[in-house]
């Protein structure tokens, strides 16, 4: 079984209180296989009054799934865990055959985003309160954890596995119902995780999953019901920024895992070698098409040239290609949309001045490709250093101090991911303290991890997945007063 197969045509509906339906309309929302433009199938297009029909559905299994013992629900995602882990080869060529992302890559989606059950499953049983004596005593201090209450989840294309783990698994330990609302480009990959937390057991309208193409109306009718009491969100800025305005009525809590404009740092102490291998999975992962993407590359200007040549022999020694295809390194990016913004962002750079180093344009299609590109010689306010550009082209920079360095890193609306080399103790240490981003990379170019806290500030939003704090997002606190005698 591979890819499609996966999906049985039932499946390629809406999961709705534990029922596959079609949308009553009979609509439906093609997939498009980004490698060549061509139909790969098609999925339900829900109507508003489905999705809140998804609510209802949550609504009504939330307080027995709030009651479900702790262990239980933290067995269902274990199971879940065993079941993915199983079946990574298959979910991981559905993945690439709707995002475009090699298989091995893929797989490693698959391996990072199970992780998120395997983590809260182990945490689904340390959710726990506490027990104080007043300071001034005379009365005893309690805490209650209590599940937030259904949730809407709104992913994104570009990790269409992960991005649902990360919040599924907490809400499911912490005893949250949900809704999730899935890419429309990437919806399969969603649609077959949601049938393996139904072959697992998972109570029926625990998670319910809707496909559709009205995603406004969904966002705004679920957001004005009284009912819906959290929103984790995982996508742009500006879509992060209506969903929060539109929390203001019923004060929803949020997580808002939004843009970012991730800086490189390369020191002149820095093991060139470990910064140029950083520097192509900080890059390439995803095609460069990731949140925590290498953004800006910041070099000190005595190893700019040669870092430049390095990561240019690198990146152009890189395949294109189907990314099911066997020895495939750089799948095509999501669509014709996200082609034209990185071709129009390389094209201003160079008119800016920037030089071509390796790549700089788009091969001849089908598919929408854009070949690995180092840019050296690029003016710092040039719109590739402030706009997220989410493809595989790394634009450098040089700097003289380090004072520089960490002004020109922080010299942008966002404040997710940054990346830093160096083999200096004490500038680590004073980079860390200096940069205004929520993760920093040290010698390394990955820093997701299912057990850290990955998030950002400033307009990369706010709240934390993974790690101890993920299961805070959906949990809320009762304070008991309780008198001493
Ligand atoms: P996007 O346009 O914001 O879409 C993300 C999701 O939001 C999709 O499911 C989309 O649905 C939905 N959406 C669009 N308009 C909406 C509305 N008015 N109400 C409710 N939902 C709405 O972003 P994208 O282009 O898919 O993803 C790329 C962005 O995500 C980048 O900026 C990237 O940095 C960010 N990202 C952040 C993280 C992180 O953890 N911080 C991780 C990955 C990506 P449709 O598909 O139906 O339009």
């Amino acid at each position: 079984m591979t890819g499609l197969d996966l999906l049985g045509a039932q499946q390629r509906n809406l999961f709705i209180g534990g029922t596959w339906r079609e949308a009553a309309s009979g609509a439906r929302i093609e997939v498009i296989d980004p490698a060549d433009g061509s139909v790969l199938t098609d999925v339900a297009d829900a109507s508003t009054e489905e999705a809140v029909e998804a609510l209802d559905a949550a609504v009504a299994a939330q307080a027995d799934w709030a009651r479900t013992p702790p262990r239980e629900r933290g067995e269902i995602l274990r199971r879940a865990f065993e079941l993915l882990t199983a079946r990574a080869d298959d979910v991981a060529h559905l993945m690439s055959l709707e995002m475009g992302k090699p298989v091995a890559e893929a797989k490693g989606e698959v391996a990072y985003g199970s992780e998120f059950f395997r983590w809260y499953s182990e945490e689904a049983v340390r959710i726990h309160g506490r027990w104080m004596q007043a300071p001034a005593g005379g009365s005893r201090l309690l805490t209650v954890r209590k599940p937030v209450g259904p949730c809407l989840f709104i992913t994104p294309w570009n990790f269409p596995l992960a991005m649902g783990t990360r919040k599924i698994g907490p809400a499911i330990a912490a005893g949250c119902t949900m809704v999730v609302k899935p890419a429309s480009q990437t919806p399969l990959t969603m649609l077959a995780l949601a049938a393996i937390l139904e072959e697992v057991g998972l109570p029926a309208g625990v998670l319910n999953v809707v496909t559709t193409s009205s995603t406004g109306e969904l966002s705004t009718a679920l957001q004005s019901d009284d009912r819906l009491r959290k929103v984790s969100f995982t996508g742009s800025t500006a879509v992060g920024r209506t969903l929060v305005a539109q929390s203001a009525d019923q004060l929803q809590r949020l997580s808002m895992e939004l843009g970012g404009n991730a800086p490189f740092l390369v020191f002149e102490d820095a093991d060139l070698d470990a910064a140029v291998e950083g520097a192509m999975v900080a890059k390439m992962r995803n095609m460069g098409e990731a949140c925590t993407s290498a953004n800006r590359f910041l070099v000190h200007a005595s190893v700019a040239t040669e870092f430049g040549e390095r990561l240019g022999q690198r990146m152009g020694g890189l395949r294109l290609g189907r990314g099911q295809d066997e020895g495939v390194d750089v799948g095509p990016l999501i669509d014709e949309k996200a082609l034209d913004g990185v071709t129009r962002l390389v094209a201003d750079a160079i008119d800016d001045g920037a030089r071509v180093v390796t790549g700089g344009s788009a091969p001849d299609g089908p598919g929408f490709f854009y070949s690995p590109t180092v840019l050296v010689d690029v003016p710092p306010g040039s719109a590739i250093n402030t706009q997220e550009i989410f493809g595989p082209v790394a634009p450098i920079t040089t700097f003289e101090t380090e004072a520089e360095a960490i002004e020109r890193a922080n010299a942008t609306e966002y404040g997710l991911a940054s990346y830093v080399y160096t083999r200096d103790l004490a500038r680590t240490i004073r980079l860390a303290e200096s940069l205004d981003f929520g993760m920093v990379g040290v010698n390394t170019g990955l820093v997701s991890n299912p057990a850290a806290p990955f998030g950002g500030m400033k307009a990369s939003g706010f709240g934390r997945e993974g790690g101890f704090e993920g299961i805070e997002e959906y949990l809320e606190t009762t304070y008991v007063a309780l008198p001493a005698d």
